[in-house]
């Protein structure tokens, strides 16, 4: 590399001005990946026209109680584009509904997909995509090479383990084509650390500029994995810098915010969107966000907030309006060195706590963020001194494409 000339990634959409709203379409999706969160998947629970009806209008008809600037409608799965006749439905009605009512996210919304990709260029699919193609953010998540990717994202069903590699990226082509700021998902669980480096550079390859990698929340560390994860992140950082995909490429992992002590007084503020976000599924129950829902749970009961009939439920979802660093961490991180970027997930610190607590911040990924920010050091420190030595810095800074370090779900 590279001839590529520098170019910025795209920002995500109207971050931190906009409600996040889910629709869990459906519990069903055609692979069964090892790493998948979700331990309640299944074909019944498909949403209905009417049940997703009732929840826009309930969203719509109180304009004044989500006063956000603007508003993402997120489809979620499973696999959303399983369900495209309801989607496309969905979307048909909420355009006409905010036109008709004159209401403030007219022309100020999204409908935001996050997509295995397996029939993203189905006939359906890319007529609903043409439809709706400047109010779109789709995401196609590839793992990174075939034995990477096939590795955990398999076909469902019995018989011999069938890996989905080739499924996906033949459709990468039309998604770059149709979203060419187009970023990518990465998961890192245990098994994946010995091919992060060739995952990454593989997917700048296929033309993908930027990839959102983190490792999962959930306990699944082994004894060393902190030391390999270490080795396989400076092993990218020297291929990034000497490869020169530093000029138009962006990988999550290696940000320039990461790694520093955080003021209690001043940076205090919770990591994630749990609350702040609504999510409804099929039975027309509202949660904080998809992750408390049942299928996502291992060891928990859903955490529900309200449903489409009765409304939200203002003392379910107060607990979470009022969470913040200090109250869930414990004093280890507090006075942590590295704290800047050690990310949490809500509904893993509910799964993962000793009580129906979600003030309890699971750690299991302490040892990771550490590993992550030796590597992060290491990065920086090596591309400053290359591009001061070359006159670049400055240039560097105005253009840097970034990724966005704080995506962790
Ligand atoms: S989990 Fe570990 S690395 Fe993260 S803030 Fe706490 S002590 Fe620091
Ligand atoms: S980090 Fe977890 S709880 Fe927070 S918004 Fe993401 S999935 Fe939901």
């Amino acid at each position: 590399m590279s001839d590529t000339k520098i170019k910025k990634q795209e920002e995500p959409w109207q971050g931190g001005v906009a409600k996040n709203i889910t629709f869990i379409v459906t519990k069903d999706c055609q692979l069964a990946c090892k790493y998948c969160y979700l331990v309640g998947k299944n074909e019944k629970e498909r949403m209905s026209w009417e049940t997703a009806k009732a929840a826009i209008d309930y969203v719509l008809d109180r304009e004044e109680e989500f006063p956000q600037e603007s508003v993402v409608w997120d489809f979620i799965g499973g696999e959303p584009f399983l369900e495209i006749d309801l989607i496309d439905r969905i979307c048909d009605y909420i355009k006409t509904e905010l036109y008709r009512r004159d209401h403030h996210w007219f022309d100020s919304y999204r409908f935001s997909f996050s997509t295995n990709g397996i029939n993203y260029d189905s006939e359906k699919v890319q007529r609903f995509i043409n439809k709706n193609l400047s109010h779109l953010s789709i995401g196609i998540t590839i793992d990174g090479t075939r034995r990477k990717h096939d590795l955990n994202r398999i076909w469902k069903g019995s018989g011999p383990e069938r890996g989905s590699y080739d499924d996906v990226v033949r459709n990468i082509p039309l998604w770059l084509e149709q979203f060419p700021g187009g970023g990518t998902k990465v998961t890192i669980s245990s098994a994946d650390i010995p091919y992060i480096k060739e995952s990454v550079l593989h997917l700048y390859g296929l033309g993908i500029h930027e990839v959102n990698i983190n490792v999962v929340f959930e306990d699944v560390w082994k004894e060393g994995d902190d030391r390999l994860f270490e080795d396989q992140l400076m092993e990218l950082a020297d291929a990034i810098i000497d490869g020169g995909w530093y000029e138009s490429c962006s990988c999550s992992f290696f940000s320039e915010n990461i790694g520093k002590p955080l003021d209690p007084e001043l940076e205090n503020q919770n990591w994630c969107g749990a609350g702040m976000m609504l999510a409804v599924d099929a039975a027309g129950n509202f949660y904080p966000c998809t992750r408390f829902a049942a299928y996502s749970l291992r060891s928990k009961k859903p955490l529900i907030i309200g449903n489409v009939r009765d409304g939200i439920d203002q003392d379910k979802l107060r607990p979470f309006l009022t969470l913040d660093r200090l109250t869930q961490s414990p004093q280890k991180c507090i006075d942590c060195e590295v704290a800047s970027g050690c990310a949490w997930c809500q509904g893993e610190n509910y799964d993962a706590a000793d009580t129906d607590t979600i003030y309890q911040r699971s750690t299991a990924i302490c040892l990771m963020h550490k590993a992550r920010v030796r590597a992060n050091n290491y990065y920086w420190n090596k591309l400053f001194r290359k591009l001061e030595l070359e006159g670049k810095k400055e240039e560097y800074e105005k253009n840097k494409p970034e990724a966005n370090a704080s995506l962790t779900c």
